[in-house]
């Protein structure tokens, strides 16, 4: 590790880890930020009071496309997006931070569509991985190649999940890749 870190330094290297260039990025950010933000002041609660459910595709910008600042909103990203995969952070982002809306934003090109969860249980057993861990891990493909059922299914979840809020007011919605676009199916 520490052996990667003076060619990061220099930039010469070609295996550099993003690891060596964070703080390089942050520094830039740090400069472009400006002013301390008065944490007392925003605090951890979502001023919004929304949480919004995205997958972590590497071609969402979250912040800029779905029109949120810093201290607005939780965004809380996993692969495909997947209700079932957000409730540890959405109880404690209701019932700790007071957030009372839920947005689930499912996207075109989904990489979650792309498999199957029997086939790729197989692979990962093929390259050696234990076979029980394997099988207790739910990797959560899109049951449906239907994007808009595979929403609804997601807002269905959330809606009769019992430690969900029942006050809670969920929408669920397509995000368009190719343009930016939203559009809302629930
Ligand atoms: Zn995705």
């Amino acid at each position: 590790m520490s052996s990667l870190l003076p060619n990061a330094l220099t930039g010469s290297s070609s295996s550099t880890l993003v690891a060596d260039e964070i703080e390089k990025s942050n520094e830039l950010y740090v400069t472009k930020r400006g002013a301390k933000i008065d944490l007392e002041e925003i605090g951890p609660k979502p001023t919004r009071k929304v949480a919004l459910i995205c997958c972590m595709d590497a071609r969402i910008d979250a912040f800029s496309a779905f029109g949120f600042k810093e201290g607005e909103a939780h965004v809380i990203r996993n692969g495909g997006g997947r209700a079932s995969d957000s409730i540890r952070s959405l109880v404690i982002s209701q019932q700790q931070l007071e957030t009372n809306e839920i947005i689930i934003m499912h996207h075109t090109d989904c990489g979650f569509f792309t498999f199957q969860e029997s086939e790729f249980r197989q692979m990962l057993k093929t390259k050696g991985f234990p076979g029980p861990s394997v099988d207790e891990m739910s990797f959560m493909p899109m049951s449906s190649n239907d994007i808009d059922q595979n929403v609804k299914e997601d807002v269905e979840y959330l809606e009769k999940h019992p430690l969900i809020s029942d006050q809670s007011k969920i929408s669920g919605w397509v995000h368009d890749l190719k343009d930016g676009s939203i559009r809302r199916v629930v």
